[in-house]
């Protein structure tokens, strides 16, 4: 299955999980093993020699799991809080339905290992911001980040940008 064909899986859900939210659900993408092997090959792509992929819990771990697996590379999650059991770095942010916080582990990574980052979805912004600043915080460098599909209108990108203005955004899909 080709790229295009497999991110038409993706579905909108009106009003989830609050109203005026359009959810993009990528359930019957990963559901169907062509659209997640053709997502899977066009992901792992980007993956560069000796990069460890770094994942945000939960959907980012699908996805970065997968990537890491094809390309031989390790996996770091990026946890919700109160979930690693070791000690951990906190960053607190809003997103676009409300507050959370994420978390690393503090050994995660050596220092200056070359880090990709991976999400499902990029909308605000502020889900990347937090993890990139606990990657940053852990002592890793950030090279790159890759997300399934964005939601220009939002503007994550710009504010994304605006604090990390090195790193390059890698979206399959725009909408
Ligand atoms: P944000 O921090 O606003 O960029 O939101 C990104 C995070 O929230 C990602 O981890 C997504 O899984 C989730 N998310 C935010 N908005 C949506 C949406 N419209 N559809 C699906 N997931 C979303």
């Amino acid at each position: 299955m080709n790229l295009d064909s497999a991110l038409k899986l993706i579905r909108d859900i009106p009003d989830y999980p609050k109203p005026g939210i359009l959810f993009k659900d990528i359930t019957p993408l990963l559901a169907n093993g062509l659209a997640f092997s053709a997502i899977t090959a066009s992901f792992s792509n980007e993956i560069k020699k000796s990069e460890i992929v770094a994942g945000i819990e939960a959907r980012g771990f699908i996805l970065a799991s997968a990537m890491a697996i094809k390309a031989g590379s390790g996996f770091v999650p990026i946890r919700k809080a109160g979930k690693l059991p070791h000690a951990v770095f906190a960053e607190s942010y809003s997103l676009e339905y409300g507050n959370a916080t994420l978390e690393i582990h503090q050994d995660a990574l050596s220092d200056s290992e070359r880090v990709l980052l991976v999400d499902d979805v990029l909308a605000t912004g502020g889900t990347i911001l937090a993890a990139l600043k606990l990657i940053q915080k852990a002592g890793g460098k950030i090279s790159h980040l890759c997300v399934l599909l964005e939601i220009a209108a939002l503007d994550g990108r710009a504010r994304i940008l605006s604090e990390f203005p090195d790193v390059q955004i890698t979206a399959l899909v725009q909408v």
